[in-house]
């Protein structure tokens, strides 16, 4: 009993900055491995807390207390709560990768001086800052709030001249604002890696990933025609990590152009587009997230067999229904439905009885809300 309890002294204690459904499923990933997790989180209800003890920011303190190491799953997570408990606690990430990632001028300043390819873009203060903008960098425009903004809220797309002064109104009380070339891009893909604390970084296959009102519909794993572009997409990725001295796991959306990719943004954290990866890798970027704050050795990023992610948005399907299709995998977080929530989502991985495309169909016709899933 005393011999076991020793055993276990080492593991630390992980304090997640947030308590959503990233930091539930990190936490069912720590749980095998005798870790314990608690979170820093003000909702009222928290994915998470059936794992561990939820704080309010009134409770830093307390959070503080309770942990000995920080980690994070909630991206606009306040960098005064961050640097208040970076006074007793190491974090991994580290903080310049979250304060960079939640000002996107800060991440194209990060990308450009590190000669990762990203779509032209201007610093936005006033009207006639957007005048020049869309005079150098032309229309289409897509202008999006510099801090802020996520699944595609805070963002205008300027199609002609005519619409700026109106747009400019709607715009103006969110300055700072970037304005960025439009890019017609052939498609969407992630990289996702993980980087331990010596310097060792293993990338996962690329995914490809499809939106449905701005909102992650599904991603596909592998992205089919992508051998060229993994290679593109891990050296920009080991570049960005070793910059920061990450640890922990770290994704960069990408858009994939006729000239190659272009980096949209970075985040310091786990993915939704990486969620196929707890039936789909080795080892899923949850578990390698934890290993990786732990400093325990990493595990294998490769591909168990190909598969599909499909998101539940805003209705929960009949749970018996989606269980009854070969191969699925349900993951629900436990949050009540309200219109484009992220409620919970569905790994499709490969069985004998059926193609991955009668899979989809058969899931199509029972979710509630259909997303851009293809017919
Ligand atoms: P973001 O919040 O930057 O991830 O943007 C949300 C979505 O808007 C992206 O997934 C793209 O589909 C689209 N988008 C963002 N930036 C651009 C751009 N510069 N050109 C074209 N589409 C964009």
């Amino acid at each position: 009993m005393t011999t076991s309890l020793t055993a276990h002294v080492s593991l630390p204690t992980l304090g997640i900055f947030g308590g959503g459904q990233l930091g539930r499923m990190l936490a069912q990933a720590a749980l095998p491995l005798g870790i314990r997790c608690a979170f820093l989180e003000n909702a009222e209800s928290s994915p998470a807390a059936v794992l561990g003890p939820v704080f309010g920011s009134g409770q830093l303190a307390e959070f503080q207390q309770a942990v000995t190491v920080l980690t994070l799953e909630f991206e606009n997570t306040p960098l005064t709560e961050v640097d208040q408990a970076l006074t007793t606690q190491l974090m991994h990430p580290p903080r310049i990768a979250l304060a960079t990632a939640q000002n996107r001028l800060l991440e194209k300043g990060l990308f450009d001086r590190l000669s990762i390819p990203t779509p032209a873009y201007r610093a936005i203060q006033t009207h006639r800052d957007l005048q020049m903008a869309v005079q150098e960098l032309g229309l289409p425009l897509v202008v999006k709030t510099a801090t802020g903004g996520y699944d595609g809220k805070g963002q205008w797309v300027i199609r002609e001249a005519s619409a700026i002064p109106e747009l400019w109104q709607q715009m103006q009380p969110a300055v700072p604002l970037i304005a960025e070339a439009f890019i017609a891009f052939e498609r969407e893909v992630s990289i996702i890696a993980v980087r331990n604390q010596s310097g060792e970084i293993r990338c996962w296959p690329l995914a490809e990933n499809h939106h449905h009102q701005g909102i992650l519909s599904h991603s596909i794993v592998p992205a089919p025609r992508s051998e060229q572009l993994e290679q593109q997409a891990q050296a920009h990725m080991s570049v960005l990590m070793n910059e920061l001295q990450y640890v922990g796991v770290m994704t960069l959306e990408l858009f994939v152009t006729a000239n190659g990719l272009l980096a949209n943004e970075m985040a310091p954290r786990v993915h939704n587009s990486g969620h196929w990866s707890i039936e789909g890798a080795v080892c899923s970027q949850f578990e390698n997230h934890i290993r990786a704050v732990a400093d325990l050795p990493l595990g294998s990023t490769a591909l168990v067999q190909p598969c599909v992610m499909v998101n539940v948005i805003g209705q929960h399907p009949d749970l018996a229904a989606v269980l009854a299709i070969p191969g699925a995998h349900v993951h629900f977080y436990g949050k009540t439905e309200r219109e484009g929530r992220k409620l919970g989502h569905i790994t499709l991985m490969p069985v004998p009885e059926m193609t991955q495309s009668q899979q989809i169909s058969a899931l199509k016709a029972i979710l509630p809300n259909k997303l851009s899933l293809p017919d």
